[in-house]
């Protein structure tokens, strides 16, 4: 399997790479590409969350534990005191971070349930949900951050894939197989449990529909496309500024989104 530095180094390219996609659409407000890119770094180690006593479960447990503190601590902002809100802080962080890391080593294994594309779909509507619910963010925000875990995290199993083949001696370890997979074949329990919390985060997460129609339209790809390479040279710098994208990157724009009329339609309606 790849280590720790591989899966982080390819999973920041890829998120920085992705990152740039939705910033030249203008897709998500450019304020929003940091965390979008955060996002897919994260996906990109979580499915090593079961690896016991290695540095991104220690981790990830420690910034689920800080996640969670604060979602907490946001439902008592204005009854508490500051002093009882670092104490509510500090209990949530120490239960997740440690009381809960302890019970998720004793049941789980490593290249289990978490290692599979399942999996992945649960951690991107559970970030959705969290970007939603707790920070309130705007619900294609939240899903776009969402997508950006979920991209992490087939990253890292197809990346686990590769290197399970043996490239100098052609020969194929016994790991081949085990890395990327839908579901969990060997425990159809731990199969279960993880559909139940997939349906679970999927209902509480919020709609979709807006971030569907963004992802969706037409116009989007094929801006995308014109956009992908150099028209003459590379590296050339233009006079006249390059051609607006499709969607509007300002916050406040987002909500007037969906549903997108192509830009034919609308260079008719101007017309008229
Ligand atoms: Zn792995």
């Amino acid at each position: 399997m790849a280590n720790f530095n591989t899966h982080l180094a390819v999973g920041a390219v890829a998120a920085g790479l992705g990152a740039t996609m939705t910033m030249a659409a203008g897709v998500v407000p450019q304020n929003q590409l940091l965390t979008l890119t955060m996002a897919g770094i994260i996906g990109s180690v979580l499915p090593d969350i079961d690896l016991e006593k290695a540095t991104p479960s220690r981790m990830l447990f420690s910034g689920l534990g800080v996640v969670f503190a604060f979602i907490v601590l946001f439902q008592f902002k204005k009854e508490y005191s500051i002093a009882e809100l670092w104490a509510v802080w500090i209990g949530v962080y120490v239960f997740v971070g440690y009381g809960v890391f302890a019970i998720f080593h004793c049941r789980t294994k490593h290249r289990g349930i978490f290692h599979s594309i399942l999996a992945g779909a649960f951690f991107a509507a559970l970030t959705a949900t969290i970007f939603d619910q707790a920070f309130n963010e705007d619900p294609v925000v939240a899903w776009f951050a969402g997508l950006f875990v979920f991209g992490g995290y087939i990253v890292h199993l197809v990346l686990d894939e590769i290197y399970s083949v043996d490239f100098e001696g052609h020969t194929i370890k016994r790991s081949f197989g085990s890395a990327l997979k839908l579901i969990e074949h060997r425990s159809m329990r731990a199969t279960m449990a993880m559909t139940a919390a997939f349906l679970i985060v999927a209902i509480a997460a919020p709609s979709s529909e807006r971030f569907f129609s963004i992802v969706s339209a037409p116009n989007v790809y094929s801006f995308l496309q014109k956009r992908m390479l150099p028209e003459d040279r590379w590296f050339e710098m233009k006079t006249e500024p390059v051609e607006k994208p499709p969607v509007e990157t300002e916050a406040n724009m987002l909500p007037q989104l969906a549903p997108m009329t192509p830009p034919e339609n609308s260079a008719n309606g101007q017309m008229q």
